[in-house]
């Protein structure tokens, strides 16, 4: 249906009011940009705010403002003056609540929720505030305030597979640790630091949310003896499982360590033996052992083929960290749990005998905790997702730059990453099918 209005009337209704709020006048200023809507209302008894007794009388009127979402090019904001009431049962002077902003706020709920959006699908806080014109710190309280909302009500009632990871703020320092729902593939829970109390601090909000940690029957993590701590003590029937991603990097460290310590203390040989590479192609050997074969450049696939025809330690911790990353390949295209661990038994011995001593303390260690780095050799979900959430926690260390506290980050993680269904909606919803 399509009908035609005055401009009040149309106003009033393209702000979503409601009776008994009417826009009664706009004014238009072209040149500071601005349109301003007069919001007032007629009614002359209401409800008591404070204690429910109907029929009170207007007590005074304060004058209010509020920022609202932009009309074309123009700045829009609502004006009003607010009924007090004077309530004849309680005695209380009370302001009425305004339906288009929460108490306290200078911004419609409409504003907030777009200034929301905006963040949430991958603008970074400051260009967002930018954007809306406000300040960066108006924008983290309204994402604060938010996100805790609409986090309290979050359902955790069904959640049985985790996955525990820690990420740090700033290149090794400032640690949080987050805890995924492996299942639904959401953010549960993040808190700083990274020791055993943080899974304490999530069996309890998994509580609060309804869960219960005695239902978390897997959890999957990386190979620090604080998280297994704590998922000993705090969810007592978890199977831990130890995740490709962080096992791999842990050969990847091994294979650097030898090599650094190679090049540093035995650099004439490694010269000799890397023939005629030059400085450069040399260098570029750095790289070419860490990344997979089928992304070296022409550069690094020369130095490369080098290194492997080479007698030195970092031929060998390259071959060791490859056959690794072949047990794990491997595993993931049959998920046989008694060939896996096969292979990484094999794996772990040629490792005990290699005579490099960062491969035999990861042999060790991956001999300590057989069952549980098998049980992670063989579940893809895990696998996949745990490396996919690193890159969108970089995301949303990025999205936080230039306030990157704790509270901030996590707070960006959870509005991007924990699929909450408490948010409200963004008020930009197409007229028509696309
Ligand atoms: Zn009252």
């Amino acid at each position: 249906m399509i009908v035609k209005v005055g401009m009040e009337a149309l106003f009033t209704s393209a702000l979503g009011l409601q009776a008994p709020w009417v826009v009664e006048d706009v004014k238009l200023d072209t040149a500071k940009h601005r349109i301003d809507f007069e919001v007032g209302c007629q009614q002359a008894r209401w409800a008591c705010p404070q204690c429910g007794a109907v029929d009170q009388a207007v007590h005074d009127r304060l004058r209010r403002s509020w920022r609202h979402l932009d009309f074309f090019q123009f700045e829009a904001w609502l004006h009003a003056e607010v009924p007090r009431i004077g309530c004849s049962a309680c005695g209380k002077t009370t302001q009425l609540p305004v339906p288009w902003a929460r108490e306290g706020s200078g911004f419609t709920l409409l504003f907030e929720a777009l200034a929301l959006s905006m963040c949430q699908e991958g603008l970074a806080v400051r260009q967002a505030a930018r954007m809306l014109r406000m300040r960066d710190k108006q924008l983290w309280r309204r994402i604060d305030h938010y996100v805790g909302e609409a986090r309290r009500k979050q359902d955790m009632s069904k959640v049985s597979f985790v996955g525990i990871d820690e990420t740090s703020l700033r290149k090794g320092q400032q640690y949080v640790t987050v805890v995924h729902d492996l299942d639904e593939k959401r953010l549960l829970f993040a808190v700083p630091g990274k020791d055993h109390k943080t899974i304490e601090a999530f069996a309890e909000d998994l509580e609060a949310h309804g869960g219960e940690r005695t239902a978390i029957a897997q959890a999957c993590m990386d190979m620090s003896t604080a998280f297994l701590k704590g998922a000993t003590l705090y969810l007592p029937n978890a199977l831990v499982s130890y995740d490709r991603f962080h096992v791999v990097a842990l050969a990847n460290e091994a294979m650097d360590e030898v090599r650094s310590a190679e090049w540093k203390t035995e650099f004439a040989l490694v010269v000799d033996e890397l023939g005629e590479l030059s400085a450069k192609e040399r260098r570029s050997i750095l790289w070419g052992m860490r990344r997979n074969p089928e992304t070296w450049s022409a550069v690094q696939t020369h130095a490369m083929h080098w290194l492997q025809r080479a007698n030195l330690k970092s031929a060998r911790a390259w071959r060791l960290k490859m056959a690794l990353r072949e047990v794990f390949a491997k595993a993931r295209s049959h998920n046989q749990a008694a060939a896996a661990a096969a292979d990484l038994l094999a794996w772990i011995s040629w490792a005990r005998r290699s005579r490099l001593d960062p491969f035999k303390r990861l042999a060790a260690t991956l001999k300590t905790h057989f069952d549980a780095v098998v049980r992670g050799m063989l579940d893809n979900r895990s696998n996949a997702f745990v490396e996919a959430m690193n890159g969108l926690m970089q995301q949303a260390k990025r999205a936080a730059r230039g306030f990157r506290t704790a509270t901030n980050f996590i707070n960006i993680a959870y509005l991007r990453l924990s699929k909450l269904t408490h948010l409200p909606p963004s008020p930009f919803v197409p007229a028509m099918h696309r």
